[in-house]
C-alpha cells in the first residue's frame, strides 16, 4: 500500500492499515510534519464537532470527538493539550442557535455564563456575557500527533514527489515519483493541497480553494494561564503543550493580502497580552504562515474515485479535508476499512470526493 502524504491525513490511514494487518506501508511525501509548507505542522489543533446547519458533517465530526481519547489511550506517547473549549465568535442569538442546534443533534455543549466563566479562565479579563463550551473538545499538537500515528503504524517514509499516477485499464497501479516508479495495490492519496495536480495526472478534475492562516507563537510562558482554548470574534488562542500561547486573529481570517506578517503577528501577541492577567513579558517566539486544504464545498472528500462512464476507478482512494485535525482518525480508520471491505460506513456516505453538488469535479477519463 502506498500513502501519499505525511501529514495527519496520511499518518492516519497508515495507523488504520497497520491495524488491519497491512503488513507493507510506504507513505511517500513532498513534506513532513517538520516542515514548514505542511498543514499539519501549521495547524491551531482545536478538536471540535461543529458544523452548524450540516448535520451530516457535524455527525461525523462528532464522531471524529469521541474516537479521539481511545487513539490517546492506544498509543504510546500520545497526549492532547487541553480538554474543553470556550467559543463566542458570533452574536448571542447565533450563539444560542448553534448550541440549540448541536445539543438536538448530541453534542456535549453548553452555554456558560460570565460569572461561571471565572472559574474556566480566571486569567482572561473582559469576560464575554455568554459563551459556548464544548465539553469533549480537545487540543492536540499536530506535528507530533502525526509523528506518533505514523511510528505506530510502523510505516516505510520516503520524502519524494510524486509526479504522477501510473494509471491502466481503469486501475491505478503505481506512482511515479522523482526517484522512479512504484507498484502498488492500492495507492491513497493524502496529499492536501498537492491533490488536484496528482488527480490532473489521471484526466481528473479536482478543485480545491485554499487561504493563508496566520497563527503567532508566543515564548513558553507558566502553564495554566489559559486552561482552555477560546475563541472570540477577532482572536482565538490556546496554550500549546510546552506553555506558548497560540494565538490568531478572526477564525478562518485570510492573511493573504497582509504586507508585513511579522508585524501582524507581534500585534496579536501585544492585543491577547492585553487580554490576560499575567504580568511576565510575554513575546513573539515565532509565527506559521499555513495554507488551509478547502475542498470546494467545505465537506471531507473521502472515497474512491470514478471514471466518465460512472465506472468505479480501482487501486485509488482519495482522503483530503479542511478540520483534518479533527477529522483525521475516522476518515483513516473508515477509509480503510472500505478499501478492504469495499464497504462503505454511513458516516462518510455523503463525502465522495466526486459529489453529484459539485459536478466540475467530475472525471474525464
Ligand atoms: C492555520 C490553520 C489552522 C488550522 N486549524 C485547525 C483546527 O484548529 N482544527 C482542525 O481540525 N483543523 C485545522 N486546520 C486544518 C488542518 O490542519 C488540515 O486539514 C490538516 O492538517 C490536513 O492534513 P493533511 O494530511 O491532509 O495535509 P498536509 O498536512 O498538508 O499534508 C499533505 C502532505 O502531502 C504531501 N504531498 C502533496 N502532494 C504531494 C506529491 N505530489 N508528492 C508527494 N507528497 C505530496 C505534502 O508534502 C504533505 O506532506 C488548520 C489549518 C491551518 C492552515
Amino acid at each position: 500500500m502506498i500513502i501519499v502524504g505525511g501529514g495527519i491525513v496520511g499518518a492516519s490511514f497508515a495507523y488504520h492499515a497497520h491495524l488491519r494487518g497491512v503488513s507493507e506501508i510506504t507513505q511517500i511525501t513532498g513534506k513532513l510534519s517538520t516542515d514548514k509548507e505542511q498543514a499539519t505542522r501549521n495547524t491551531w489543533g482545536w478538536v471540535n464537532g461543529y458544523s452548524p446547519n450540516d448535520k451530516k458533517y457535524a455527525a461525523f465530526r462528532l464522531a471524529n470527538l469521541k474516537y479521539w481519547p481511545k487513539l490517546i489511550e492506544d498509543i504510546k506517547h500520545l497526549t492532547s493539550s487541553s480538554k474543553g473549549a470556550f467559543f463566542w465568535d458570533m452574536d448571542k442569538d447565533d450563539l444560542s442557535e448553534t448550541i440549540a442546534q448541536h445539543q438536538s443533534w448530541g453534542h456535549s455543549v453548553s452555554d456558560v455564563r460570565k460569572l461561571k466563566l471565572e472559574e474556566y479562565l480566571p486569567n482572561l479579563y473582559n469576560r464575554p456575557e455568554i459563551a459556548g463550551f464544548g465539553e469533549n473538545d480537545l487540543a492536540i499538537e499536530g506535528s507530533k500527533v502525526s509523528n506518533l500515528l505514523i511510528k505506530a503504524s510502523g510505516s516505510r517514509i520516503k520524502k519524494s514527489n510524486v509526479n504522477k499516477l501510473i494509471f491502466k485499464e481503469n486501475k491505478v497501479i503505481g506512482v511515479e515519483t522523482d526517484q522512479g516508479i512504484i507498484y502498488s495495490d492500492e495507492v491513497i492519496i493524502a496529499a492536501g493541497l498537492g491533490t488536484p495536480d496528482l488527480l490532473s495526472t489521471i484526466n481528473i478534475n479536482f478543485k480545491m480553494s485554499s487561504t493563508l492562516g496566520l497563527l503567532a507563537y508566543t515564548k513558553p510562558l507558566p502553564k495554566l494561564i489559559l486552561q482552555h482554548p477560546i475563541t472570540g470574534k477577532d482572536f482565538h488562542a490556546r496554550q500549546d503543550d510546552q506553555g506558548r500561547l497560540v494565538i490568531g486573529g478572526k477564525f478562518d481570517e485570510d492573511a493573504s493580502k497582509e504586507s508585513n506578517i511579522k508585524e501582524v503577528a507581534e500585534k496579536l501577541v501585544q492585543d491577547m497580552n492585553a487580554r490576560l492577567n499575567y504580568n511576565g513579558a510575554m513575546t513573539l517566539e515565532s509565527y506559521t504562515l499555513g495554507r488551509r486544504p478547502l475542498p470546494i464545498d467545505g465537506r471531507p472528500k473521502i472515497g474512491r474515485l470514478k471514471n466518465q462512464l460512472d465506472e468505479k476507478i480501482k487501486g485509488v482512494y482519495v482522503a483530503v479535508m479542511h478540520s483534518g485535525i479533527t477529522n483525521a482518525p475516522l476518515a483513516g480508520k473508515l477509509g480503510i476499512e472500505e478499501i478492504i471491505t469495499e464497504k462503505r460506513h454511513p458516516l462518510i456516505t455523503d463525502f465522495f470526493p466526486q459529489t453529484s453538488s459539485y459536478n466540475e469535479s467530475k472525471s474525464n477519463v
